[in-house]
Formats: C-alpha cells, structure tokens, sequence
C-alpha cells in the first residue's frame, strides 16, 4: 500500500488529489487486483497498479466543471451551461466575487436598500414592465408567481399545455408543490377562450399560459391569442400569468428572419399582449447568467416580493453582477458584446470562411473532410426543435465515436456530433477565437 502511494509516478495526482484521495484510490484498485489474482487472473504489478491509481485520479481531476469548445451548433446547450457571458460580465463577477460590495447598501445615504434593486428597476425599463422580481431560474419564478398569487386557491390551464419543460420541470407538480389546485380546461389540441370562462369560479386564483417552448401541437390545433386570454382574465378580474421561458428582449438578427425562431415572442410582447405576470430564464435569450425573473404589474411583483419564498429562491450578487453588465450592453443597444446575440447574427459566409480555414490549416490531415450547411439550433428548451441555418466540418473517412471520443478527452474538450457515420464540427456556435483551438484539437486527435 504505502509504496503505491509513495510511488514517484504519483507524486502530480498527490499534490493536486491530496494523500488521502490517493490512498482512498489505491485501496480500491489494489482489492480489485487482489479479487482478480484469486479468480485465477494473473496478479498485478506493482507498476500496473500504480498506472491504475494514476488513471483515476487524473479521471477524478478532470470530472469537475471544465471549459469546453462547443461545435454541437446548439448555441443555448443545457448541458454545456447554456448562454456563455459577455466580458463585461465576467469582469464585474471578477470585481465583486474576492472583496465587499454594495450588495445591500445605498452608498449616497449609507442606508440599506433591497438587493437586487438596481437590475430589478433596469430590467423592468428595458422590457417595460412595472416591476420585475430576480430568481435563482425560471423555475423559481414560476413557482414563486404561482405559491404567491394562488396557493390554496385554483390555477386554470390548458390541456394542451400541461408539459414537461425538462429536468423534471413538470406543470402539474409545479403546480401542485405550490400549493394550488390545477384545473384543466380544452382538450390537448384544440383550447378555446370559452373553455377558460366557463372553468372560471371563485376560488379562480389566476389562469396560467405556458409557452411551447420545446414541443409542437400541429394539425387540427387551436389556442387563443394571448391577448384574447389577457381580455377575458382583465373583464373577471383574475391575473394572467404567462410563463414564456426563452427571454427575448431585442428583436432577432436577420439571420434567423426565415427560422421558426423568428416566431419567438419577446418578454415586452407578452406584456402588452396583456399578461398580468411573465415568467422567463435569464440565461437563455437574454444572454445572462442563471437567474429567472417575474416581470409584470408592479402591486403582483411587490407581492411576490414580500413573500417568505421569494427570500429561498434569491439570486446571488454574483448572478447579479453579471445581470447588470448585460443590462448594461443592451441599454447601449450592443447586441454584439452579448455572445448569445454574437453567435446568432453570424452569417452563413463567414461561418463557410471559418470551416474552409480549419480545413485549409488541417492539411492533409483534414483529407477526408468537407464544408457542409448544416442545421444549428438555438436550443435551451427555448424553441429546441427550431433549427438555425448553419456550416459545418464533416469528417469522413474515420469512426465517428472514436473521434467524438478523442476530442472530448483533449484538453480543450471539443464536442460534436456525430451524424450519419461523420462526425460534425457546427461553426455556428464556436466563438471565432476558438478556432485556433479547435484546430489544434483536430490536428492531435487525427494524428493519433
Ligand atoms: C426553460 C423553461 C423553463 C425552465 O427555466 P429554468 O431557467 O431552466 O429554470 C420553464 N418554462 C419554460 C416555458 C421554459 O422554456
């Protein structure tokens, strides 16, 4: 045992791991070889054991959070961490993470004032609302509007939009952890205006509209405007709370114009379509850090406010300085320093310009490659299925899930996708100052 530990090999991984962590993977590989020998395996050196140890720990090191490159062309990935933050982001995290802030204090009066006050009143001018209240997600928002305005009481909502938005987000049992009593209306494909009256009584808290924001209902399908729903919610007086999930504040560039994007409302749509409450991701198409907001009538949001729940479900002043900084960015109406808006408005030309230069830097390594157009989309359950027009590297001549495998354990990891037999590289969301970087990537995984 302590000459496995010990072992010179194993110095780096001690220094990095800990002895403790070492000494924790050593037992376990050790016992393995040891159940191995007595199965009539033949025994491990002490050399095997110890490239073992190695193994895991560097397997260990590499499993926490790590950059990536992203050549899946999804530019709002989940699972890469959605919308990647504009610089001046990055800098005001930098500048209020290691010291003190002025998280709750107004410096001209040296008084307390509410967190989060300053990205609240700037959110609510940008998307024109009375008042906005910060979340940890859209989850919480949702939950928030939902346990504050109808907890006890009843929540009307389509069948056609009863959903699962993804990770367990489930409408019913959103609904019912917050307390209120779903009542369904319509039928899955067609829900009527009359539907919701009808369903309307006095332990009617508010009704709900859910966006489609990653799934269809096409063919015989009807649903009201929401500005038809907004009218019958105002004329009984109940809110309409809509939860809108993408988070689109500027109009798209034109390079989405033909996409079904195009379709996505934006958060000062739904509000002046009539929606008492708009629920959306901030990193999503807004471009920020996670965080959810509740957008809307300023005597709601206060209420949701001043409930305990909204104390839980706050967002930390480092999600909050990030939020100020692409406030900022889009009061300067600098869409491009938004890399969400960056990477969509790029065009077809120069994503091919971009692909033909990796090709062209590959040499002969990049022999069984070509440029091909290919479909990005913006993903994020916000319109998932809604592709965006995009290039692509297509690598022939090669199993694909070996080489998806090479670049995913190089260092940048590289992820693609692998596609008819080929593996593709999408340019559509890799930032241009990646593109040395995926070269290099390329260049070693294929010389392999
Ligand atoms: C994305 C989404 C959610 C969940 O938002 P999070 O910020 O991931 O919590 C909820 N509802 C809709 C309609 C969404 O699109």
């Amino acid at each position: 045992m302590d000459r496995v530990v010990d072992a010179p090999e194993l110095s780096g991984v001690r220094g990095t791991l800990g002895k403790k962590a070492v000494t924790a993977l050593a037992r376990s590989v050790i016992a393995e070889a040891r159940s191995a020998a007595l199965a009539g395996g033949s025994p491990a050196t002490l050399a095997e054991v110890v490239t073992r140890v190695r193994e895991r720990a560097e397997a260990r090191l590499r499993a926490g959070l790590t950059p990536v490159i992203n050549a899946t062309g999804v530019i709002l990935h989940t699972n890469l961490g959605r919308a990647p933050l504009p610089k001046a982001s990055i800098e005001r995290i930098a500048a209020t993470a290691g010291g003190y802030s002025t998280l709750e204090l107004d410096l001209s009066t040296g008084v307390r004032t509410r967190r989060g006050v300053h990205a609240e009143l700037g959110l609510a001018e940008l998307v024109g609302a009375g008042d906005v209240v910060l979340v940890n997600n859209n989850a919480a928002a949702v939950m928030l509007a939902l346990s504050t305005l109808a907890a006890g009481r009843e929540v009307i909502v389509s069948r056609g939009e009863l959903v699962e938005i993804g990770g367990g987000f489930r409408i019913p049992d959103v609904l019912a952890r917050s307390g209120a009593r779903l009542v369904e209306v319509g039928t899955t494909n067609r829900t009527r205006v009359d539907d919701y009256a009808r369903a309307i009584g006095e332990r009617t808290a508010c009704l709900l509209r859910v966006h489609p924001s990653n799934f269809k209902i096409s063919g015989f399908a009807e649903r009201p405007a929401l500005s038809e729903l907004a009218s019958l919610a105002q004329s009984r007086r109940i809110p309409l709370v809509k939860d809108l999930g993408g988070g689109l504040v500027v109009d798209l560039p034109a390079s989405v114009a033909d996409s079904e994007l195009a379709r996505e409302p934006s958060v000062q749509a739904c509000l002046r379509a009539g929606a008492d409450l708009v629920c959306f991701s901030l990193d999503k198409l807004f471009g920020g850090p996670q965080a959810g907001a509740v957008a809307g009538r300023a005597e709601l949001v206060k209420a949701l406010r001043d409930d305990p729940m909204a104390r839980a479900l706050r967002l930390d002043k480092l999600a909050l300085a990030a939020v100020e900084a692409v406030l900022d960015a889009y009061r300067r109406g600098a869409l491009s320093e938004i890399p969400v808006h960056a990477l969509l408005a790029a065009s077809l030309d120069g994503l091919a310009r971009r692909v033909d230069e990796w090709r062209a830097a590959l040499g002969e390594l990049g022999a069984a490659s070509e440029t091909v157009q290919s479909e990005g989309a913006i993903g994020g359950g916000t319109l998932a299925e809604a592709p965006v027009a995009s290039v692509a590297l297509r690598i022939t001549g090669r199993p694909p899930e070996i080489l998806a495998e090479r670049l995913r354990s190089g260092s940048p990891a590289v992820i693609g996708r692998v596609v008819d037999g080929a593996l593709l590289l999408d340019a559509r969301s890799v930032f241009p100052e990646e593109d040395r970087l995926i070269v290099a990537a390329l260049r070693r995984a294929l010389a392999e």
